[in-house]
């Protein structure tokens, strides 16, 4: 299971460590590949300079906070033709200088949008709301109302303080 999940971030990665705290699963994963490439002139080398280690968040996992410490090479470019005689081991799953998942950044992104606020079902038919008077509904700090058939967005809370109110303890 533990693979499964860490294979759904790269096939090239696999996992060495695993460990469980209070409120934390914490993972160490390392690239299988033996070759990196350049990111300056695209040359594969397997000549290491040295190794360090990212802490990364990833998505939850039983309302558990999910670390990723990744196991980062420094490479020498082999390459003499090259601007660089060093680099760092990219991943694709973090931005470079990331502290969390693309995927797990992307998840915050969703829950913090107001359009994905559910109303009930009924209070969505504009049919059967007066089309003269003003209509509105109220969640979590988000206001729906709708106007002459026009619906808009009514927030009664800072979007700061709307996060805090929306997403849930452990993506913070
Ligand atoms: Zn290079």
């Amino acid at each position: 299971m533990i693979n499964e999940l860490i294979k759904s971030l790269s096939m090239n990665l696999e996992c060495i460590d695993c460990k469980s705290k209070e409120n934390q699963y914490v993972f160490t994963v390392a690239s299988i590949e033996k070759d990196v490439v350049c990111p300056y002139c695209n040359n594969p080398s397997s000549k290491v300079h040295s190794l360090y280690q990212r802490e990364i968040q990833d998505l939850p996992i039983q309302d558990r906070q999910v670390i990723l410490l990744i196991n980062t090479r420094k490479m020498f470019c082999t390459n003499t033709e090259c601007s660089h005689k060093t680099f760092a081991e990219k991943f694709d799953f973090v931005d470079s200088h990331g502290k969390k998942t693309k995927r797990l950044v992307s998840k915050i992104l969703t829950a913090a949008s107001p359009a994905k606020i559910t109303f009930p079902p009924p209070l969505l038919k504009a049919s059967s709301l007066s089309t003269v008077d003003d209509r509105s509904v109220s969640h979590a700090g988000t206001s729906m109302v709708e106007r002459n058939g026009r619906i808009s967005w009514h927030h009664q809370v800072p979007l700061s303080e709307k996060k805090e109110l929306v997403l849930p303890s452990y993506v913070l």
